[in-house]
């Protein structure tokens, strides 16, 4: 016999319980309130559809700390191997951008005020010099991300054209038609953009000749797009930026990544653009490894209309973001990057090094759970986000066996700081290259209280 909906405590009752104290110390009284109401509204529906569950005040507040804990954007550890996990946030700030968007946030800044001139400035004209400096462009333009950069762009060439006569066309080969993670498919970006897409080549060929013969009046743009997520192996052809450029049409290049240094076999954005691109798009926490961003550089005439598009403003860059960029971008003009930037010093750290941090975690955690039996493996980590489908960086991960790896992979996952692995068979696998400073203390305190 399931309870009376009615037989449920009150609300006030239920915060009397000595357990809700802390919990509204720890979360705010109103947040602790709001969620015993909905732990209570969860209960009253799940014994309408004939369930029986427990409804003692203590079980209320106890679904309530519950539900807070799991609420809202929540720092995890990322124990996966992937540097750049679209799911868990691509990269990470390094120190000096973590502090400039603490000062833009703390103050007023002169995001759109010209300090020299006294008077209202642009947001556009941030870390313009900085990307001019580091790509050898023209001009730069930063917007909220790449997908969006990449419209925009696509929406600039289409400017003043007139729809009414034969629509503006941009080339794409069949085999950069591609989807990136999110839904952001190229064919629709174009449709958006307003341009009509005129397939070129194969999905595994594509040559130089397909493009020629494709141009005609109406040809506004040819786009090479970075196939990011995949990569074709076999019997396959490419034209290159370079060989695209000697065409007599505008090329842009989306590469996605956005690398400046050199890893495995990335495009640099400043090679692209000596290769020829009018215009390169890029993310900013890809390879980058700064805030999420879209920038765009190149030449004056293309960024230009960009800036001018009604769209641009939909897109634009917050000041936290434009902080954090700026400060990263610093770090690449003083040649101190792959020291400062978390994402970079994650990708270059030598193999031993992740070694000897695998094996030390794993003796710790040895330590706090005797009974697991636990060691360090080679592991193979990714760069991930959508960069570098192939490469693969090897690494050391953190071994667990003598329990059943998925459901302690559930409970770290239910730690105060969320810890993120991988279950391989029977073993679960914490990969050492991801771990950031802190993450080994708070791995350890989530397996320790997975014990308790
Ligand atoms: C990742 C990627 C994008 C999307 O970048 P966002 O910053 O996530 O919008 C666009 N184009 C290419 C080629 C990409 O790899």
């Amino acid at each position: 016999m399931n309870p009376s909906p009615r037989s449920l405590p009150a609300v006030d009752a239920a915060m009397r319980h000595e357990a809700a104290a802390p919990l509204a110390e720890r979360h705010g009284a109103g947040a602790a309130t709001a969620a015993v109401r909905t732990a209570l509204e969860n209960m009253r529906r799940e014994i309408l559809s004939g369930g029986d569950p427990d409804i003692s005040e203590e079980a209320v507040v106890f679904a309530a700390s519950k539900l807070l804990s799991e609420r809202g954007l929540r720092r995890v550890a990322n124990a996966t191997g992937v540097a750049l996990h679209t799911n868990l946030g691509r990269s990470v700030l390094s120190e000096k951008a973590i502090e400039a968007v603490v000062e833009a946030a703390s103050g007023y800044s002169n995001l759109e005020y010209d300090l020299a001139a006294g008077k209202r400035g642009s947001r556009y004209d941030h870390s313009v010099p900085l990307l001019k400096e580091l790509t050898g462009s023209e001009d730069a333009l930063v917007v909220n991300n790449c997908a969006g950069a990449t419209l925009l762009a696509l929406a600039a060439v289409m400017d003043g054209a007139d729809i009414s006569e034969a629509p503006p066309e941009v080339i794409v080969s069949r085999g950069q038609l591609i989807e990136i993670g999110g839904g952001f498919r190229i064919p629709e970006v174009l449709e958006v953009s307003g341009a009509k897409l005129r397939e070129v080549g194969t999905t595994n060929r594509t040559r130089l000749s397909d493009y020629e013969r494709a141009i005609n009046e109406n040809t506004r743009a040819i786009l090479w797009v970075h196939p990011s997520n995949f990569e074709i192996q076999g019997f396959t052809e490419s034209a290159g930026v370079d060989e695209l450029s000697s065409l007599s049409v505008p090329v842009i290049a989306d590469v996605g990544s956005g690398a400046f240094l050199p890893i495995s076999d990335e495009p640099k954005v400043r090679d692209v653009l000596r290769s020829g691109a009018e215009l390169v798009v890029f993310s900013g926490d890809k390879l980058l490894g700064g805030p999420q961003a879209g920038i765009a550089v190149g030449s004056s005439r293309l960024i230009s209309a960009m800036r001018k598009l009604p769209l641009t403003r939909a897109l634009r860059a917050d000041k936290l973001c434009l902080a954090a960029l700026e400060a990263t971008l610093d770090s690449y003009v003083n040649g101190t990057a792959t020291d400062e930037l978390p994402t970079l010093r994650m990708l270059h750290a030598p193999a031993e090094e992740v070694e000897a941090r695998a094996w030390n975690l794993a003796r710790k955690i040895e330590a706090v759970s005797p009974e697991l039996s636990v060691d360090a493996v080679p592991s193979v980590a990714r760069s991930g986000g959508g960069t570098l489908p192939v490469y693969e960086i090897p690494s050391f991960a953190v071994r667990i066996r003598g329990t059943d790896a998925d459901g302690l992979a559930a409970r770290l996952r239910e730690a105060e700081v969320p810890v993120v692995g991988r279950v391989y068979g029977e073993s679960l696998l914490l990969d050492a290259r991801t771990l950031l400073d802190g993450d080994e203390k708070r791995i350890i305190e989530a397996v320790r209280n997975v014990r308790g």
